[in-house]
């Protein structure tokens, strides 16, 4: 983060999370209070009071759950199971008889013994073999976080009750976070964590909000009420602007939604080149709402419906007629158009309550996707039988996410088989052709491309995981995303790979990763050959605009020399050199 401070402007940079302008009044988001806990001693005499200041937080804590139980209708109590485990577990001698314990043997403040229990048995929780009982360290985790807000004063975290126009600010927003955010109350938010491709940022440009993210230390120098102005483009943001800066920022922002403007009024119009060849954009959505924006943003299908957000900010796993009901509706909606339904993609950054692990090392690497389905295959064969249930009332795709392997797929597709036996059996109708495809987002997917592509019929590549896994880099650490290169030479190399791959085994591929969206890589995907992108909402009027004004021909020139070029740098030079009027490029 580099500050400069004007007379009375701070400048902080950041990264882009999701582009536009938005200027308003901050709205901080309290996540980090509960971690930022100082120790101190206790003397003898208030050892007691120490302990009722605890005992009160519980309280407090119980008090706040009880309500919510209460208030809710007999029908719904399958989905409060977890508060009412969570109300249990205050009580519970592990964490509340120890933490007073911790107390009064170590005399120390009751946050600090709090924290020291919650590692404690969090080591405790790390020895169980049993993954499920394991994973319940995060309820333990929550009731914790909640009695230290309590202990700490400080305020519950709830987005969607925001009632006012205002910009997030937050130390790290998680995506069911983000997926609470309501359009008409939360105008853009900045965070201290974070990059480009974290599913936060993936959030936040499908919702058509900016964001920056990765400010570091940025909820230490935001109050309540700050006037903001967020350049989400350029990853810039102004504490308490000038109002010559407010001026000039508000008149970058009207010629920004002019230019939108535009795009959109030719959106529904094909995205053909030049000389004559069609690109199909698809739109990648999380949740079912998000169809209206594909739709009215003169998509031509869903590509990449990413379908483990149906699996977030609850306690429990939907149950196949419940993701039967969504994907139906997505399905019903889009007709004739098609729909792209990827499979359960949890862990990495997208962790939900029932996963198997919540303490993995290195998440990104750990029990993520295919292989969190291939182990619990009650729950992949719940999500494959509604997919397979809601096919029949349209067009629809089924991808794999992170194969790594041909073992996956033969599993996977071996699972495609037995649901279609058994919903014959049982004479549900279902869709019977359907088309099965794996995300090319593993480096060793890229290699063995020729061998994966006889078990489907279509690639999908996932550039923002590709990258990070061929990079080597954490796509939300912010200290490498100098690295987070889509035009590096390697990625390049990559995609001409799968393109070869797919045109010689007839098979049909697509790009569902954030580089497809972004119209400074047009021109290369245009000239490697690409006739499939699926990408964010917002992008579809720009991205099908500026293809109007390519030619594949040309674009294919710009591909041979990226391919003769050391660095991602040297590639962006030959593009700006020939494309930037045409995509903007200052
Ligand atoms: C990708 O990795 O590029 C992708 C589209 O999947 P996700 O961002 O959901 O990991
Ligand atoms: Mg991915």
């Amino acid at each position: 983060m580099t500050v400069a401070y004007s007379t009375q402007e701070i400048k902080l940079q950041g990264i882009s999370g999701s582009p536009g302008i938005c200027i308003g009044k901050a709205y901080l988001v309290d996540q980090e209070g509960v971690n930022v806990i100082e120790k101190y001693a206790i003397e003898a005499f208030d050892i007691q009071n120490e302990v009722n200041r605890f005992k009160k937080a519980v309280k407090k804590a119980k008090n706040a759950l009880k309500k919510i139980i209460d208030q809710t209708s007999e029908e719904l109590r399958q989905h409060i199971r977890i508060l009412e485990t969570h109300l249990v577990l205050h009580q519970d001698k592990m964490l509340y008889e120890k933490t007073i314990e911790t107390i009064e043997k170590e005399k120390i403040n009751a946050e600090w013994a709090l924290k020291k229990v919650c590692s404690n048995i969090k080591e405790m929780f790390n020895e169980i073999p049993d993954p499920f009982l394991k994973s319940r360290i995060a309820d333990v985790i929550q009731v914790a976080d909640h009695i230290m807000r309590n202990l700490l004063g400080a305020n519950p975290i709830d987005i969607g009750g925001i009632n006012k126009r205002v910009i997030l600010v937050a130390t790290d927003l998680s995506p069911a976070d983000t997926s609470q955010i309501k359009l008409d109350q939360v105008m853009g938010f900045i965070t201290d964590r974070g990059g480009r491709t974290s599913h936060t940022s993936i959030i936040a440009r499908t919702l058509d909000i900016p964001a920056v993210l990765g400010l570091d230390q940025v909820t230490r120098l935001i109050k309540n009420d700050d006037i903001l102005i967020v350049d989400g483009s350029s990853g810039l943001v102004i504490i308490n602007p000038s109002e010559e800066t407010i001026n000039q920022y508000q008149k970058q922002k009207n010629r920004i939604e002019r230019q939108k403007n535009i795009y959109v009024r030719e959106s529904h119009l094909p995205a053909t080149t030049k000389d004559g060849s069609e690109l199909i954009v698809l739109g990648n959505i999380e949740l079912p709402e998000e169809v209206v924006s594909v739709l009215d943003k003169g998509g031509d299908g869903i590509g990449l419906f990413r379908s483990e957000f149906l699996y977030m900010s609850r306690a429990d796993f939907p149950t196949e007629e419940e993701l039967y009901d969504r994907f139906k509706d997505v399905i019903e909606v889009m007709f004739p158009k098609s729909v792209t339904i990827r499979t359960l993609d949890i862990n990495g950054d997208k962790a939900i309550l029932n996963a198997v692990q919540h303490d993995e090392a290195n998440p990104a690497l750990g029990l993520r996707g295919i292989r969190f389905c291939l182990k619990r295959q009650d729950v992949f064969k719940s999500q494959i039988r509604a997919i397979l249930r809601a096919a029949y009332y349209g067009h629809v795709k089924i991808l794999f996410p992170m194969i790594s392997c041909v073992e996956e797929i033969i599993a996977a597709n071996n699972l495609i088989n037995e649901c279609k036996n058994e919903l014959y059996q049982e004479g549900k109708p279902f869709g019977e052709h359907i088309d099965v495809g794996i995300m090319i987002e593993v480096p060793s997917a890229v290699i063995m491309a020729d061998m994966l592509a006889d078990f489907v019929d279509f690639f999908s590549i996932g550039t923002n995981d590709l990258i990070q896994y061929t990079m080597a880099i954490d796509r939300t650490n912010k200290s490498v995303a100098y690295l987070y290169q889509a035009l590096h030479p390697s990625i390049i190399r990559m995609l001409k790979h799968i393109v070869t791959v797919s045109t010689d085994k007839k098979i049909g591929l697509c790009m569902c990763g954030e580089m497809a969206g972004d119209p400074v890589n047009l021109p290369i995907l245009i000239g490697l050959g690409f006739k499939e992108l699926s990408v964010n909402p917002t992008s579809i009027p720009v991205i099908k605009s500026i293809t109007r004004q390519l030619t594949r021909q040309d674009t294919a020139t710009i591909v041979n020399d990226a391919l003769k070029q050391k660095t991602a740098s040297d590639i962006f030079q030959l593009i700006k050199v020939a494309y930037g009027d045409t995509i903007n490029l200052s």
